[in-house]
């Protein structure tokens, strides 16, 4: 993806729509237009994932705590939706299996009433799953329960139940939606905001002025339709299409800590089914880490929120009540915090209460059409609706939607264990070859190409992590990377796992990017210190220890 091209094209070409948001929802619907054949422009205002799309639980599923509401309910809506969301997990499975893999989780009992009500509850998402049903659920002993996670704290431990979700690497799957719809003919620019619309007469929208970012210059897009997907920021672009719609959107606030491997110490995930605040939190292995979520937080809307103290406290509680681990607030490698886009019923409607599904809503004073609400899971159906309805404004109903069946960038050819052969032809050790393989899929050969041709580019980044430099290379080359956020947390997430070995990578990085952008000495020193403080933000905000620096590029 070269970005000099597709700006030319989004400030020349007249397009059928405007996508504004670059997360999974708009670059889902980037993708599904494209694949129907129409002229799409994906317009960003950071960078692609930079919101909740990359600060999610990075789960596929069901959500089998709203199996539970449903059934304790008898809400057959809630039922409806919970196998929604199972059977989008078979396609995103499917369609990115570099990116996505089946996950066991765990739910440990305390007594035999826990293990047969969760055992029962479980068997009905298998059986709503249907023919998509990954493995079938199942009780565990205390024995075979410690086998799978043996840092499981034993006391009053009355064995457990397993079942099967997806997991996901979020930021990089809607990277792959970026780059697929790019490669199907999509015009997508990130660090681009969409700031006013042009309007006829009556109020329709007929153009977007957009500011790039990088160089301050605005220009016009024109489009038939523009589709507003920003998440949890969707009330500002309706409300600058039409000042006279009512706000819809709440925001919660969910934060996710990052703690060593040998904490959890498990391919197996560890799911702590009730909270003091009726909610459950996550104990997943995750790129050779454990992460632990979330929490829930009426939260205003903030383009960076940060993970805090009492959260940290919070979540290391249950850490302590679930392991027999030693666990303290040093242990926390990296964390990250992300708005829930929470969708509330029309004022006109029945109940105040909020939407648990997504909703397309097409304003008909201005003709804007926002996608709302929804969850990573169901991306795909999103945007199916929302592409279904675009076609419906523009008479156009003829076009089927194509996504269910499309590999996106990097699924081609790929096998699970085609990593071997990064290992046998290019001498590669196997732990840099697998994690290539996971990131990149069948595109990691050009990774290594790269690196072949500059073997100096095969040198680690950071001490301890698989990631290598020529992977900086090749995301400035074919990824659209422009900043060090965009590379050291969107395209390889060292920023997500571990904080202090992005500090140490920073002055490798920051001088392959000031080579691969044609940075002056001055941008190069003020890339690198803005990037060294926005760190030191993040500890201060958790009010953990500042980490120890290493010698600047400039
Ligand atoms: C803590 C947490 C955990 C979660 N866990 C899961 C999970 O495990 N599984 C699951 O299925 N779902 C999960 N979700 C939900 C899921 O992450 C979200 O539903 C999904 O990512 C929302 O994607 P989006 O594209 O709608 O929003 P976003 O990812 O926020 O994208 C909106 C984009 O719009 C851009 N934008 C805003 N204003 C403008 C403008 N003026 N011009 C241009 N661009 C603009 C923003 O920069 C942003 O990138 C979780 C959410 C949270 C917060």
């Amino acid at each position: 993806m070269h970005r000099p091209t597709h700006l030319h094209q989004a400030q020349t070409d007249s397009f059928d729509l405007c996508v504004i948001g670059g997360g999974a929802t708009g670059a889902g619907v980037a993708l599904d237009a494209a694949l129907r054949g129409l002229r799409v422009c994906l317009i960003e205002r950071e960078d692609f994932a930079a919101q909740t799309s990359s600060k999610s639980t990075k789960l596929i599923h069901g959500g089998v705590r709203y199996l539970e509401q449903a059934f304790k309910k008898l809400d057959w809506e809630q039922f409806k939706l919970v196998r929604k969301g199972l059977w989008e997990r078979k396609y995103l499975l499917q369609n990115a299996p570099h990116l996505s893999h089946p996950l066991a989780l765990l739910t440990p009992c305390a007594s035999w009433f826990e293990r047969f009500y969760f055992g029962t509850g479980l068997k009905l998402y298998d059986a709503l799953a249907g023919r998509h049903n990954l493995q079938p659920s199942r009780q565990l002993s205390t024995t075979e329960a410690l086998a799978r996670i043996p840092t499981l704290r034993k006391k009053n431990l009355r064995g457990a139940v397993l079942y099967y979700d997806g997991q996901l690497d979020d930021a990089r799957f809607a990277l792959a939606l970026v780059k697929t719809a790019a490669r199907h003919g999509a015009s997508v620019l990130n660090h681009a905001s969409a700031i006013s619309f042009g309007k006829t007469d009556d109020g329709r929208l007929v153009s977007l002025r957009v500011q790039d970012d990088l160089s301050g210059a605005v220009f016009t897009v024109k489009s038939r339709l523009f589709v507003n997907a920003t998440g949890p920021f969707a009330d500002g672009i309706r409300l600058l299409a039409n000042p006279a719609l009512s706000p819809r959107m709440r925001v919660s606030k969910g934060v996710h800590l990052i703690l060593p491997e040998k904490i959890l110490d498990s391919e197996t995930a560890l799911l702590v089914p009730k909270t003091s605040d009726g909610r459950v939190i996550f104990l997943i292995p995750w790129q050779g880490h454990t992460l632990v979520g979330t929490t829930d937080t009426e939260a205003q809307l903030h383009a960076d929120p940060a993970l805090q103290r009492e959260e940290i406290t919070y979540l290391l509680d249950y850490v302590r009540q679930y392991l027999d681990a030693e666990v303290s607030e040093t242990d926390v490698q990296a964390g990250f915090a992300g708005l829930r886009p929470l969708l509330q019923a029309a004022p006109d409607a029945d109940t105040k209460a909020l939407v648990r599904d997504h909703e397309v809503e097409v304003d008909a004073t201005s003709g804007l059409v926002s996608i709302m609400g929804g969850k990573w899971t169901t991306y795909r159906l999103m945007a199916q609706d929302t592409v279904d309805e675009c076609l419906r404004e523009l008479g156009e109903t003829h076009r089927p939607a194509q996504t269910e069946n499309q590999a996106l960038t990097g699924a081609e050819g790929y096998t699970p264990d085609g990593w071997n052969a990064l290992t046998t032809n290019f001498a590669l050790s196997a732990v840099i070859a697998r994690h290539l393989w996971k990131k990149y899929g069948t595109e990691a050969f050009d990774v290594v190409k790269i690196a072949q041709a500059q073997p100096e580019l095969s040198e680690r980044l950071a001490a301890g992590h698989p990631f290598i430099a020529a992977e900086v290379v090749f995301v400035l080359r074919h990824e659209m990377a422009l900043t060090l956020p965009d590379v050291l947390a969107r395209r390889l997430g060292l920023e997500w796992l571990d904080w202090q070995a992005a500090e140490s990578a920073l002055p490798l990085v920051t001088s392959l990017m000031a080579k691969g952008l044609k940075w002056s000495e001055a941008e190069t020193r003020q890339a690198e210190a803005e990037y060294r403080a926005r760190l030191e933000a993040l500890r201060t905000s958790a009010r953990l220890a500042p980490l120890t620096q290493q010698k600047s590029t400039a």
